[in-house]
């Protein structure tokens, strides 16, 4: 597997490499945030154990832009210390576990197994905006972290709004694809399931994510629609 290990502390960065390569992997180091993401973007990477406490960019932002940009690689973040506030924002950021500094070398290779070992069983990638996620296979929705759930018809409205995020989406078009092709475009059922979902994954977030355009339909997107 083709690992990228983040990390400023030039000695810990160099003990992790040896060690990640001694157990066959391939392993790349980048010495701060700048230059992490920059590799995280051009190569392909099975794995990133990323900082947190990093020069020039934050593990926190590095993993957020990642995400940002669809880069759907397993994060291992490092936390500098056992503090909950980093932990959570590291998760919320789209990290997808955290080992607490010092860790030893073997819990770090368990972590390591375990998340390559979810990721090879995830056929589809999880699909994620924003801090919001929908995992095809199991059908399981989280939003920061926390478990949302949704009827099927719920799910299925997500699932489209998710796999045509920043779109305007009409309610011609949702109905043909939620519903079926035999769907009345005027009844208000779409509105109806529009604000169960906003009840259940915007409300009490600071960022709403489903937008309503103005005699259009609906948007599913991190910014508001200018
Ligand atoms: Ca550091």
């Amino acid at each position: 597997m083709k690992i990228l290990v983040v990390e400023d502390e030039e000695k810990l960065a160099r003990t992790l490499q040896r060690g990640l390569k001694e157990e066959g992997h391939a392993v790349d180091v980048a010495l701060d945030g700048e230059e992490g993401e920059y590799l995280a973007e051009v190569n392909e990477y099975d794995l990133i154990i990323l900082d947190v406490l990093l020069p020039k960019k934050s593990g926190i932002t590095v993993c957020r832009e990642l995400r940002e940009r669809g880069i759907n690689t397993p994060i291992l973040m490092l936390t500098a210390k056992d503090s909950v506030e980093d932990k959570v924002r590291g998760l919320d950021a789209g990290a997808d576990d955290y080992l607490t500094k010092p860790f030893s070398f073997e819990e770090l290779l368990a972590r390591v197994r375990a998340l390559l070992r979810r990721a090879s069983d995830v056929k589809t990638p999880v699909l994620r905006i924003a801090d919001l996620e929908l995992d095809p296979m199991s059908r399981r929705v989280t939003r920061a972290g926390k478990p949302i759930k949704l009827t099927s018809k719920e799910y299925a409205l997500l699932e489209y709004m998710m796999r045509n995020p920043n779109r305007v989406l009409t309610r011609t078009r949702i109905g043909e694809h939620v519903w079926d092709m035999n769907f009345d475009p005027e009844s208000n059922v779409i509105d109806v399931y529009i604000s169960h979902l906003r009840a259940k994954i915007d409300r009490g977030f600071d960022k709403p994510l489903i937008h309503t355009i103005r005699g259009q339909g609906y948007m599913l997107s991190e910014e508001p629609p200018a």
